[in-house]
Order: structure tokens, then sequence, then C-alpha cells
């Protein structure tokens, strides 16, 4: 059965978004750990997380991803921006300890002039000080569109963090098809050989989820506009590989596609009819 959900709005808190989810079919979801551009996150409500995970329990609801705000960069030049990176992403991460087998996942920063191997270092420096306070989430690194100075456009800047990164049992990759296809990875011509570059340079032991969005420009332009599955530059073919993929059907799916939860019902009905076709 295929592991899919998608991007929803943490404002309602967990059990409102476990049973959303439910709702559109998904039995995994995505949320913001706070405000998507900064600022506090909401007290934390251990009640409605007791029920959430009753209600997942019953419902096959798994592996939620927790997504760090969009606006924290581990790799500014500003020491104050690094340290508020490392505290913000701190205290999501002992808010998530309250959900098991939870992940969170995270852009790696924009480098800003200062050149990918300064921000390699910042953004490895961040995660060891986190390793040291030993929180029990796996926390992902996102594969990045190469929009700026984002680092994370290639597998070689994603292994080059993690080779700097003492303690690695808890740290994986999320791939996202959309960013990856923006950086030049053709996963439309070529899939077999992307999963094979990506098992060389960082192992595909480390993909631990996949961010399954299509593309509005085509591959290598470097834009990160994602649209709807089926409606970009990625297309149905290559979707229906991906969902399919022995390396990667075992793997959650996040849709982060432009939709309302209508339109997130419908992709997940439809790439779940592309998973059980082939089951067949
Ligand atoms: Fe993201
Ligand atoms: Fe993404
Ligand atoms: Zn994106």
């Amino acid at each position: 059965m295929l592991r899919i959900g998608c991007h929803l709005s943490s404002s309602k808190g967990y059990l409102a978004m476990g049973k959303e989810a439910d709702r559109i079919g998904a039995n995994t979801f995505q949320f913001f750990t706070r405000n998507p551009r900064g600022g506090k996150a909401k007290e934390l409500d251990l009640a409605d997380i007791g029920e959430y995970l009753t209600f997942a329990g019953e419902h096959g609801i798994a592996q939620i991803l927790a997504h760090a705000p969009y606006t924290l960069n581990a790799c500014s030049k500003d020491e104050g921006l690094r340290q508020f990176a490392y505290e913000t992403m701190c205290d999501d991460l002992a808010r998530l300890a309250h959900i098991p087998g939870g992940m969170y996942n995270f852009h790696p920063g924009s480098h800003v002039k200062q050149g990918v191997d300064a921000g390699i270092s910042y953004i490895a420096d961040m995660l060891n000080r986190i390793g040291e306070q030993k929180f029990s989430t796996t926390i992902l690194l996102e594969t990045m569109a190469g929009k700026g100075s984002e680092v994370g456009r290639t597998f070689e800047e994603l292994r080059a963090i993690i080779d700097k990164v003492e303690d690695t049992e808890k740290l994986g990759v999320c791939l996202d098809t959309c960013h990856v296809f923006d950086g030049g990875y053709d996963i439309v011509g070529d899939l077999d050989g992307v999963l094979d570059e990506f098992d060389h340079v960082i192992g595909l032991e480390r993909l631990k989820a996949i961010h399954i969005n299509d593309s509005k420009n085509p591959c290598g332009s470097h834009k990160d506009r994602h649209e709807k599955i089926g409606e970009g530059q990625i297309g149905l073919t290559a979707f229906a590989k991906i969902v399919t993929h022995p390396r990667l059907k075992h793997l959650p799916f996040y849709l982060e596609t432009p939709n309302e939860l209508d339109g997130y019902q419908r992709e997940i009905e439809l790439l779940r009819e592309m998973a059980s076709g082939q089951e067949a």
C-alpha cells in the first residue's frame, strides 16, 4: 500500500490534520512546525497529540513529516541568524519527540556569496550541535532546485554536508521531484540513471522521503515552481514510474502541489491507482 499524503495546515493541531488526511484518502501528511516564515510555534498541546496518536493508530496514518520554516538559514553569514536557525530547530525537535516515527525536513540554506563550501561547513556545524542534543527524530536534508545560492542543488553538495557530520545515524535525505528535475537531474528521461547516481554519491539507504511534485519548468531551469501532478514538465508517465519503482515505492510520498484539499484528494487517488495497477 502506497504511503502517500500531502502538505496540510497545522493551525488546528495534530488531530485535525489526522482527520483531514484520512478524509482525503491519505495515510501520512506533511506540515510546517510553525508559520513557514518563522515566528513562534503554538503551545505544545499534549492532549491533542495523544488524541492524534490514537486516531492515527486506528486509521493507519504514520511516518508524518514535519517541515522546518523555510526562512531558516543555517548557513547565513550572520551569526545571529545561524544561531536562530539552530535554536528554532532544537525547539521543533524537542516538540517532535512526542511524535514517534515522525521525521523533520529542512532546506539546507543559502550561502549568499560566501561560496558553497562555506555554506556546507556552517550547515554541518549546526547539525553537529543538534546532534549533541540527542533528539530522537530523524532529520532530512531536502534536495534543492538551486535557485539563487541554495545549497543542496547537487547530490554531491548533500554528500559533502553528510561527510562533515559526526553522527549520521539520524540523518537522511528527502528527494523533491520538482527540485531535482529543476536542478538538472532528468528523472523523466532516465530515472534509473538518476537513482544510480543518488546511490553512488549519497547512498539510497539515506533516502527516507519523497516530495512528489510536478514542475512548471523544464529540467535544469533552477526555478522551483511546483505544478499539479501531470500538468507540468515531469508528467504522468514519469510519476507512474516513480511510485512503482522498486527502489522508491516503499518510501513515504508527500504532495506539495498547488492544490486545495479536493485537488490533493484527486492526486492521491490517481497515484494510488498507478501504484496498484502495477501490483496486480
Ligand atoms: Fe521544502
Ligand atoms: Fe519540497
Ligand atoms: Zn519547492
